[in-house]
């Protein structure tokens, strides 16, 4: 159904608007989500005009295939504000056009704030919309902000508190894009709508949970931000714990925004707070050295453009979370994530417990030291798009020798590529209020509580870096994490 609104994007001529969100608008413009009764305004820094700015709009729909006529019906509805977000003068200018806007596409008062920058700039933004009246009284205002969320528990409540000032937290929609992503929405169905799963989902028959969320890119032309963030901050504060989140929380009473987020935080609030010496124990970390892959060499980690030559950033980290509540109590939840490694790949895999005695062929088994193979659920998120079970089955033949089976479903290629963008759906439960697949306050404040101790003990201590080669999965040490517990990942490509 056609949602009337006004998107402001600040932060217009970023690559995310290009790249991500003018895309996503098309994609909802011809679903027919945005008809007639919705306009943009897009506001940076640069002198460009509404003409200028509608071209690189046709432009970054280009791929999409739009009709000549559709691409310009559609970028018609979006306006430029050449607007330094620290002058007071260039609000009026703003609301002005706003209320123009409003009224022209009848637009019911309904605002959508897109902050598509740096979150220094956050806070003089919000105090702005509301000195100058911007706000309006009429339909909704909402305020729709990208990560990082902060730096440490500190700042992303510093920051917090400056943007409840003006937006009550249901208005608030702090992305977490892989919320967007299908298969991580998934995770509940899988859950919820399974009973093979949710009675066997606890610590009775569940040995461990494996989360790997790995790249084989390099850190890019991003080595400036990361040297200030590092794996840690950039993927396991935010994706990370929010999966971790989603795989362990009880069963919510209704599938809504409320009991959902109710149900997510309690578990945050179950993961044990490491003391220094736990953290040691519990978390490794790494960094990329050069390394050859496919013929081809690429560089180390410091040796990436403005990346310190002694950087003691880690572009890797794995580690051991548990969570003490009567349903996970024992249940190691690893994770890892890195750059440079084997292959990009996020995916989950829920190693349930064996069998209490494997009679087949058990004396025969006995002396071989052999165990029989774990059952092994995985969630396939990116790029492939499934989920697979691993059984044992029988071999054919004579005797009751047994071999692993798997059960495999991957959503076809062209299904995927056809499936909408996560910042589609993001931006239509933003116009729809459904905080659901957005990160709450609550969450984000106890994701960095957990990592912040994290990072406060490795500051403490120096790394030997670099500790593993691009193209590999990591550091030896994040191998043993695991087999010190008498487990092993199961993913190892
Ligand atoms: P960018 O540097 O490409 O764009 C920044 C935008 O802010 C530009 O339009 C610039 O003109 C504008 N700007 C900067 N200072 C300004 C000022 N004083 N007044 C007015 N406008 C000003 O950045 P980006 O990659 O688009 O990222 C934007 C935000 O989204 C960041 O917080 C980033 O962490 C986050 N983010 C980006 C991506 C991505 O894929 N690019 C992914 C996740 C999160």
């Amino acid at each position: 159904m056609e949602q009337a609104a006004l998107f402001t994007i600040f932060g217009g001529t970023g690559d995310l608007a290009q790249r991500k969100l003018y895309p996503s608008l098309f994609r909802l413009y011809k679903k027919g989500n945005l008809a007639n009764h919705f306009a943009v305004i897009g506001t940076a820094r640069r002198p460009w005009s509404d003409e200028h700015y509608r071209e690189i709009v046709r432009e970054t729909i280009k791929d999409l295939a739009p009709t000549d006529k559709e691409a310009q019906e559609f970028s018609d509805h979006f306006y430029y504000l050449s607007h330094n977000v620290n002058d007071t003068e260039h609000y009026d200018q703003l609301k002005e056009l706003a209320d123009q806007l409003d009224e022209t596409y009848q637009l019911q008062g309904n605002r959508i704030y897109y902050l598509a920058m740096a979150p220094q700039f956050f806070g003089t933004i919000v105090n702005h919309l509301k000195s100058q009246a911007i706000l309006t009284t009429t339909g909704y205002n909402r305020l729709v902000i990208e990560k990082p969320f902060g730096f440490d528990y500190d700042s992303a409540n510093k920051l917090n508190d400056q943007i409840r000032n003006v937006f009550p937290e249901q208005d608030i929609f702090r992305i977490d894009h892989y919320l967007g992503k299908e298969m991580i929405q998934n995770i509940s169905v899988i859950r919820f709508a399974n009973n093979i799963f949710e009675s066997l989902w606890n610590n009775r028959y569940i040995e461990n949970v494996q989360i790997t969320f790995s790249e084989a890119l390099g850190v890019e032309d991003r080595g400036g931000y990361y040297e200030h963030s590092g794996a840690l901050k950039d993927m396991v504060q935010n994706h990370i714990l929010q999966v971790v989140a989603l795989l362990a929380m009880e069963v919510p009473t209704s599938f809504s925004n409320q009991s959902i987020r109710e149900e997510k935080v309690k578990v945050l609030q179950a993961i044990r707070r490491y003391d220094s010496e736990e953290v040691l124990q519990n978390f490794v970390r790494g960094q990329y050295d050069a390394g050859v892959i496919d013929d081809q060499t690429y560089s180390a980690y410091r040796d990436e453009p403005n990346v310190a030559e002694d950087s003691l950033m880690e572009t890797f980290v794995a580690g051991k979370f548990l969570i003490d509540n009567f349903r996970w109590s024992g249940v190691p939840f690893y994770v890892r994530t890195g750059k440079r490694m084997t292959e990009k790949g996020t995916r989950i895999n829920i190693v349930f417990k064996q069998v209490p005695v494997n009679v087949f062929n058990f004396e025969q088994a006995e002396a071989d030291g052999e165990e029989l193979p774990q059952n092994i659920l995985t969630i396939y998120i990116q790029p492939t798009e499934g989920f697979s079970l691993t059984l044992n089955g029988k071999k054919i033949g004579q005797g009751f020798n047994t071999e692993p089976v798997k059960l495999d479903f991957r959503q076809s290629a062209e299904v995927t590529e056809n499936s909408p963008e996560a910042y589609e759906k993001l931006l239509l439960d933003a116009l729809h209020g459904d905080g659901t697949n957005f990160s709450h306050w609550d969450e984000v404040a106890n994701s960095w509580e957990i990592v912040d101790r994290i990072r406060n003990t490795w500051d403490q201590t120096t790394p030997g870096f670099p500790n593993y080669a691009a193209g590999t999965m990591g550091p030896q040490c994040a191998f043993d994490l695991l087999a010190k517990n008498g487990h092993e990942w199961a993913w190892q490509p």
